[in-house]
């Protein structure tokens, strides 16, 4: 095992694997920029370096600077958490070319998953189902025309090198299609750097379940199961939950097997996540694979009792994972993760930072929250708006619900708006409670209108019969 790490990150995740480090005796080394001398990040690892100033572009991206501060301080291994680096190829390249581990999987894995359209190519290869539409990227919307009267309007314009919910445009008829076409390759050359796009049938109302896998140097490899992540706005997620209320065990096992396809058709090692949509109808079809710890691996971890963060420093460090077998992984219980954002849910989620005058998190049975933030914390405006995630566990979902509906009561933050009114709304919402979450759940039951309306008891304008 490693005897010192240096962790890539900042925020919550950053102090989740200094927490997993400080478990297992594994020295951790914190990087910061200018904004971010007092997280507690910096202050919780072992030792901590300034890498730049506060845009990420110098400081948390840039790799020279990492790369050296992991060397000055005698580190073996750097984990990525997410975003930032987590999945840049070149990077997992330049750590390992400087003699040290990349907590993650190979270069060559995070590289052929990066470009999307080149990971759908892989996986129907592999004979993983995927949403119907372009074998490739496609270069013109005539080409695009082909394949959008081939599965049917509406149509989603892709961006190979796309994330985060960015680099997406529906069309609905061939009118669309062109001109979002050209549209669509300018903002993907300009958001990632590549103008490929590639074309996918827009599918009515899906839901996003994923499947969280682990695989070791020694040819061990489980899916953890599933997450259901269909809570979302703008296509980023805002509540996850594992298991899917949607899932029979048939499926979930044809889910997990077809994740475990994935992973060896890229001879994938240590964690990812193999995301898929899954249909009115039952059927599912691989969307990405993302080559990093994921936000929402906290209720994973509630509902099956494995630390996803150990299994990477084993893993990674060339020891066998824990559990080996797929038999020994077993699902226990309900879990729901919330993502407690510095935004403001009655203005169009408008990112929010500023100081926080009183943190005070909720506490008790069930309740985990996995956050950087204390009172008098002020929230820098580079980074992204996460503030803390709050994950409940039930022995049944209706047990989750009802022991979130406490936790988000207790919990307190004054000072900036937060997504915390959103989520109190959530959990009283009638399909939320029956599980009847899809990908348009937002637009749909929890609007701007609708969270008004709940906070501050005025209710909203008739609503439309259909909805
Ligand atoms: P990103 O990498 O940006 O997260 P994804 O490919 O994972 O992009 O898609 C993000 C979300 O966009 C999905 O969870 C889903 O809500 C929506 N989406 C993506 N592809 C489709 C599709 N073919 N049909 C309907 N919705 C889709």
């Amino acid at each position: 095992m490693f005897s010192k790490i240096l962790i890539a990150n900042r925020g919550e995740i950053a102090l989740r694997v200094i927490r997993a480090c400080k478990e297992m005796g594994i020295l951790s080394v914190a990087v910061f920029s200018d904004a971010d001398r007092d997280s507690l990040h910096a202050r919780m690892a072992d030792e901590a370096l300034c890498i730049g100033p506060a845009p990420a572009a110098q400081s948390y991206l840039s790799m020279p600077n990492i790369i050296s501060a992991a060397r000055i301080t005698g580190c073996e291994a750097v984990h990525p958490g997410y975003g930032f680096l987590a999945e840049n190829a070149a990077f997992a390249r330049a750590v390992g070319d400087s003699g040290l581990t990349f907590i993650g999987p190979s270069a060559d894995a995070i590289e052929r998953m990066g470009d999307k359209a080149v990971a759908r190519q892989t996986m129907m290869a592999a004979g993983v189902p995927c949403v119907p539409g372009s074998v490739g990227t496609v270069d013109s919307s005539e080409e695009a025309l082909v394949f959008a009267r081939e599965v049917g309007f509406p149509v989603l314009i892709k961006a190979a090198a796309g994330g985060g919910g960015k680099g997406m445009r529906v069309a609905a008829d061939e009118r669309e299609l062109h001109s979002n076409f050209t549209a669509a390759k300018t903002e993907a050359a300009a958001a990632f750097g590549s103008d490929q796009v590639y074309i996918e049938k827009y599918l009515a109302r899906p839901r996003h379940v994923e499947m969280q896998v682990l695989a070791d140097t020694h040819g061990h490899a489980v899916y953890l199961y599933e997450r259901d992540c269909s809570v979302q706005r703008r296509h980023q997620k805002l509540i996850e939950e594992a298991p899917s209320p949607a899932l029979t065990p048939e499926l979930r096992a044809a889910m997990g097997e077809a994740a475990m396809k994935a992973v060896r058709a890229v001879d994938y090692v240590n964690a990812g996540t193999v995301e898929f949509l899954l249909d009115h109808d039952g059927r599912f079809y691989f969307m990405e694979m993302n080559t990093r710890v994921q936000v929402e691996h906290p209720v994973t971890e509630q509902v099956t009792g494995v630390d996803i963060i150990q299994e990477q420093l084993r893993i990674a460090s060339g020891e066998p994972m824990k559990h080996v077998r797929q038999e020994d992984v077993r699902l226990n219980g309900h879990a729901i993760e919330f993502r407690i954002n510095a935004e403001d849910p009655l203005h169009n989620f408008r990112p929010h930072p500023g100081t926080i005058d009183v943190f005070n998190p909720p506490g008790g049975f069930g309740v985990r929250v996995d956050s950087h933030m204390y009172s008098g914390y002020t929230v820098p405006p580079n980074y992204d708006s996460l503030l803390a995630k709050l994950i409940v566990w039930g022995e049944t979902r209706g047990e989750a619900v009802a022991r979130a509906r406490r936790a988000l009561d207790e919990f307190i933050i004054v000072g900036i708006p937060t997504t915390l009114p959103f989520h109190q709304y959530v959990v009283e919402e009638e399909h939320f409670q029956r599980g009847e979450v899809y990908t348009d759940f937002v637009e749909r039951y929890a609007t701007t209108e609708d969270v008004r309306a709940f906070v501050t008891g005025v209710p909203a304008a008739e609503k439309e019969a259909s909805t």
